[in-house]
């Protein structure tokens, strides 16, 4: 057995975040050894290098002593019930008040000298994050943006020194190992099934995303979604709700309509025309009433926050519109790897057409259950081209429903869709699964995508 020194802090998992993990003990000058349980893992090399001196373990965790260890940091990646880390959650660490295991979150909490902005659900987070950076920068906030986006959080730290305002997005994997996050705004902006191969089950799964209220000053919540309202009693002060519906009263935002136009309010005030907006769907517009309401309680300047929502096109594979080919649009909305988000792509661009959806999905399904896509595709959609490996799922799911047909990849998927496709339709990736069983990632599945299109317009000689 490896014993962990007294004083010594144990960083587990080196990806990514536990890289930066790290980088901010290095930078405290605080003793810290490594784990990781995998034989070789990426980044092994360069962290040896980097720091010769501290003891890197690679094997099973119930190879560790821990008994001695100051504090166990966490990368997001690894489960908190793995074998060898029983009973840490569970007991205090004298020094921090906090439980003995924590992810890189409380560490970020403890050393950040300017308030947090946190934002999580199951979808959109990184569109709302990235319009709320925008939105602060137009004020003139300097703002960091990052967490599960972009720059891991306790690299902001050092890479921003003088951040007055930090945005963060979260995952469920960060919040469940975050004691306190005490932002100055949290934001839960929708639930839906994902990741249940690693939590307990939806209500564990939405627990851990509702630790982002704790001790917050003010919460921004889906008043369609009540699984994104705090718990009686962990209320923040100050709560704002957006919906799709007309709005009530105040510190609520929704939709409006007036003279035929649909209307971005806040209470009764009209703030914005949907038709003004640079992103395009029904999803976006809720994206873009939850960003007016966190950019409300943080103080930012109305016209900014307008302006930004003119020029904000949307972000790369999230609804993205790639091509239009003999009247037919072409979307990538690779980024959607679950239900919950396909859904949203479905309904947001599916009432806008005058053709019919041509849907591509398959991949890896996460022991998602299908069956809520059959209805909205049977409503808009044409044919549903699947591809990958819980195609058959998919099919047993939406089969009864609509037209579906099996196909070997994403190229002949859009192949067949090519030759499907009529003017006035559009071929919409948005797989509901996750890529890893055909790509790298869901950005190499889009940009197959983008790439098949694009050669297939230059063949034609046509335009994009
Ligand atoms: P996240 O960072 O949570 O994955 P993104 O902003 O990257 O969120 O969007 C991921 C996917 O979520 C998009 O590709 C789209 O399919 C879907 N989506 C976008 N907005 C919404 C919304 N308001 N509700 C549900 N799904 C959405």
């Amino acid at each position: 057995m490896l014993r962990i020194p007294q004083g010594t802090t144990l960083v587990v998992g080196l990806g990514v975040s536990g890289q930066a993990i790290c980088r901010h003990l290095a930078r405290l000058g605080r003793p810290f050894m490594i784990a990781d349980t995998r034989s070789n893992p990426p980044g092994l090399e360069a962290i040896k290098q980097r720091y010769p001196e501290v003891e890197v373990y690679c094997g099973p965790l119930t190879g560790l002593d821990l008994q001695e260890a100051e504090e166990v940091v966490l990368s997001p990646g690894v489960d908190p019930g793995t074998p060898g880390l029983e009973g840490l959650q569970e007991t205090i660490n004298p020094h921090t008040g906090e439980p003995r295991l924590v992810g890189e979150i409380a560490l970020f909490k403890r050393a950040a000298k300017a308030p947090i902005v946190a934002i999580t659900g199951s979808n959109a987070k990184s569109t709302v994050t990235t319009l709320v950076g925008e939105m602060a920068q137009a004020s003139g906030t300097k703002a960091a943006v990052g967490g599960n986006l972009g720059t891991a959080a306790l690299d902001l730290l050092a890479d921003c020194p003088q951040a007055e305002l930090y945005i963060l997005e979260l995952s469920s994997f960060q919040l469940e190992t975050t004691p306190a996050l005490g932002a100055l705004c949290s934001v839960f902006l929708n639930l839906s099934e994902d990741h249940l191969d690693r939590h307990a089950g939806m209500n564990a799964y939405g627990a851990a995303k509702r630790r982002i209220f704790i001790d917050a000053s003010s919460a921004v919540v889906n008043g369609d979604d009540p699984a994104t309202w705090p718990e009686a009693g962990h209320a923040p002060p100050n709560i704002s709700r957006f919906t799709r519906g007309t709005p009530g009263q105040g510190n609520q935002w929704g939709l409006g309509k007036q003279d035929g136009e649909v209307l971005l309010m806040q209470g009764q005030q009209p703030w914005i025309r949907a038709s003004e907006l640079g992103m395009s769907g029904e999803h976006n517009l809720l994206n873009a009433l939850a960003a007016l309401a966190v950019g409300e309680h943080c103080g930012f300047k109305r016209d900014a926050m307008l302006q930004v929502l003119r020029d904000f096109k949307g972000l790369r594979h999230r609804s993205q519109h790639v091509a239009k080919v003999n009247g037919a649009a072409w979307i990538n909305d690779s980024k959607g790897t679950n239900v919950g988000a396909t859904l949203a792509a479905i309904q947001g661009i599916g009432p806008q057409l005058n053709g019919k959806l041509i849907l591509l999905a398959g991949g890896v399904g996460k022991g998602a259950d299908f069956s809520p896509l059959a209805a909205p595709l049977a409503a808009y959609a044409r044919q549903v081209l699947l591809f990958g490996r819980d195609a058959e799922q998919l099919e047993k799911a939406l089969g009864e429903h609509i037209e579906t047909r099996r196909m070997d990849d994403l190229p002949s998927a859009m192949q067949a869709a090519y030759e499907l496709v009529q003017p006035g339709d559009c071929v919409l990736l948005s797989p509901a699964c996750a890529s890893l069983d055909q790509f790298v990632d869901y950005q190499q599945r889009g940009d197959v995508f983008c790439q098949w299109i694009e050669n297939r317009q230059r063949l034609a000689g046509g335009p994009s």
